[in-house]
């Protein structure tokens, strides 16, 4: 069974002001993800990436169409149901969005405080996590004082700690610079590989999906317009 299953999905967004245009950000998507996976999502700004990703997430309805988490059809969940379908999926952002006034430990905390984990089983996640991300030593410094890659990492500790079988990344690396591209990269390989994590992995860098991922997926104005292995799909610069 796939992990990931939309089929025609569509989102339309109403116009902002009366007599405006109704934004049809997603026009009849099809897309598979396999469990163990690692797929690019690429396109222009605008082309509907992050809706995409916002609707398998549930942080946005669809206006018609199914999408299906691990067989389980979303788009008809009850708010109680999709928190728990949410904990399943990991996300990290370009910004890293993470609490400035927390520490990172505080940082890696907060989903398991909101799933309720119990303060002990909390500390011995935080704890693995900070290590297999290596930031160990880091585990009270407060976020300010991180590099953009550490902070990266944070992100990825938090987006891991409810054991989610999926990661959503959103341009997580387009605000670092080449070196510390790469490391992220290589942390992202291993949260693949060791923990069997599958990544959806949204960019505008095409170099990042030529490392990473197995498989891209093109959008344009809402719409697959390719798909297939990296290798076949983007050819060389
Ligand atoms: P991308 O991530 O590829 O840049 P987006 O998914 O952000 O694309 O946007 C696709 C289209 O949907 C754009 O035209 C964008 O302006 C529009 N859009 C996205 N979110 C909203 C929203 N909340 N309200 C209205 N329009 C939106
Ligand atoms: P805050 O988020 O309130 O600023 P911290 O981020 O330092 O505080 O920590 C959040 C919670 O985790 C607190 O309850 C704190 O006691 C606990 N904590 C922080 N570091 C450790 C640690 N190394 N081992 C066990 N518990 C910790």
């Amino acid at each position: 069974m796939p992990l990931v299953e939309m089929t025609d999905v569509r989102k339309t967004f109403p116009a902002a002001t009366r007599g405006g245009q109704d934004v049809e950000a997603i026009r009849g998507v099809d897309l598979t993800v396999e469990a163990g996976e690692i797929v690019g999502v690429v396109g222009y700004s605008g082309a509907g990436k992050s809706t995409l990703v916002r609707l398998i997430n549930a942080l946005e309805t669809t206006t018609s169409g199914s999408v299906r988490i691990g067989g389980r059809e979303i788009t008809t969940l009850k708010e109680r149901e999709l928190r728990e379908v949410r904990l399943g999926i990991g996300m990290i952002f370009q910004q890293f969005n993470l609490f400035r006034s927390r520490t990172v430990w505080g940082n890696i905390a907060y989903p398991l405080e909101v799933a309720g984990v119990a303060k002990d089983e909390r500390n011995r996640r935080i704890s693995d996590l900070l290590h297999f991300v290596g930031l160990a030593d880091k585990a009270h410094s407060h976020v300010e004082q991180l590099s953009g890659g550490q902070k990266q990492r944070v992100g990825i500790a938090r987006a891991l700690a409810t054991n989610p079988s999926l990661l959503l990344a959103d341009e997580s690396t387009s605000a670092l610079d080449p070196e510390t591209t790469q490391e992220v990269l290589a942390l992202l390989r291993r949260v693949n590989r060791e923990l069997g994590i599958t990544i959806i992995v949204i960019t505008h860098e095409m170099d990042v999906v030529r490392s990473l991922a197995q498989r891209v997926v093109v959008m344009e104005a809402g719409r697959i317009v390719e798909e297939g292995p990296v290798l076949q799909v983007l050819s060389d610069p």
